[in-house]
C-alpha cells in the first residue's frame, strides 16, 4: 500500500476514528444498562463473550482487508479520475457530500443482498442469530461476510469516485450508526419518532431482527432511514415487547466455535424448530 494512503487510514481512522469509536461504545454501553429497551432472554455475559470472539475476527477482516481495499480502491480511482463525479464538476464539499449518500445506499443495496442471495445470508445469519439485540450484536458479524463485501463495496466507491477521506469519513460513521442502532438503547417515543424520519433508531432496527419474515425484510438501511422509504421497505410499529429477536430456526445459543462454522451448514428454512412459520396476527 502507497504510503500517502496509509497515512489517511492512520489519521483519520486509527488516530481520530477508533478513540471516537472506543468511547461511543463505552458510552452506548452504559446507556442501554441504565436504559432497557427490551427484555433479554440470555445473560448477558454469556453473549459478550460469544460475541467479543466473533467480533474479534471481524475487527481484523475490516481494519486489515476492507478498509485498506477500499481507501486504495478509492485512491486510484481519483489517480485515473474515473467514476461519476468525474462528471459533476461539483467542488471537494459538495462531492464529498454526494458520495458520503451514495455509499450509504449501497449499504443498504448490500444488506439487503445479504437477506437475498442464499451464499450471502450463510455469513449474514450468524449477526441474525443472536437471540437477543444489543450493542455486542453490532460487532458479530462473521469475518466472511466482510471480505465478501470488499467486492461490493469496493465497487460503490470506484462507481462513484469517492475520495479516500470520504470514505473513510463514511466508515467512522457507518460504525457509529451500526452501535447506535442494535443497541438497546429506550429512547423516549417521541424522540425516536423525531430520529427515525431522518436515521435508524434501535427500535426500528429491532424489527429487522424479528423472527417474523416480513419484519426481518425490513428496515436496511445503515445511517439514514431515506432508502427503506424511498424502497418501501420500511416497517414501524411494532412493540418492541412483542418481537420475539434472531431466527426462527435457531432457538439457543450458539458457541462461537459453531458461529464460525455456521456458512457451512445447509441452509434451513425459515421455521420455528415445531415446523410452524412465525406470523404476526
Ligand atoms: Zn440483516
Amino acid at each position: 500500500m502507497r504510503g500517502q494512503e496509509a497515512d489517511k487510514i492512520k489519521n483519520i481512522f486509527d488516530l481520530r476514528g477508533a478513540p471516537f469509536l472506543m468511547a461511543g461504545t463505552g458510552l452506548l454501553f452504559l446507556l442501554e444498562t441504565r436504559y432497557q429497551l427490551r427484555k433479554r432472554k440470555l445473560p448477558r455475559w454469556l453473549r459478550l463473550r460469544t460475541n467479543t470472539a466473533v467480533a474479534t475476527t471481524a475487527a481484523l477482516a475490516l481494519r486489515l482487508a476492507l478498509i485498506p481495499a477500499l481507501v486504495k480502491t478509492a485512491a486510484f480511482t481519483q489517480r485515473k479520475n474515473y467514476g461519476l463525479l468525474k462528471y459533476t464538476g461539483l467542488g471537494p464539499a459538495a462531492s464529498g457530500l454526494i458520495t458520503f449518500l451514495l455509499m450509504d445506499y449501497g449499504n443498504y443495496r448490500w444488506h439487503k443482498l445479504n437477506h437475498s442471495s442464499s451464499f450471502l445470508w450463510r455469513f449474514h445469519q450468524v449477526h441474525h442469530a443472536d437471540l437477543d439485540l444489543d450493542l455486542s450484536t453490532a460487532f458479530r458479524f462473521h469475518a466472511g461476510e466482510i471480505l465478501a463485501s470488499v467486492i461490493y463495496r469496493g465497487a460503490w466507491v470506484a462507481g462513484t469516485g469517492a475520495s479516500p477521506a470520504t470514505v473513510l469519513l463514511y466508515e467512522i460513521f457507518f460504525e457509529t450508526a451500526t452501535n447506535f442502532h442494535h443497541s438497546n438503547l429506550r429512547l423516549p417515543h417521541k424522540a425516536e419518532k423525531i430520529l427515525s424520519k431522518f436515521i435508524v433508531t434501535p427500535r426500528m432496527h429491532g424489527i429487522h431482527h424479528s423472527i417474523v419474515r416480513q419484519e426481518t425484510d425490513s428496515n436496511f438501511c445503515i445511517i439514514l432511514s431515506l432508502w427503506d422509504r424511498l424502497h418501501r421497505t420500511l416497517k414501524l410499529n411494532i412493540p418492541q415487547e412483542d418481537i420475539n429477536i434472531g431466527v426462527p430456526y435457531i432457538r439457543k445459543h450458539l458457541t462461537a466455535a459453531e458461529l464460525f462454522k455456521m456458512p457451512a451448514n445447509k441452509i434451513q428454512e425459515w421455521k420455528l424448530p415445531d415446523g410452524s412459520i412465525p406470523d404476526r396476527k
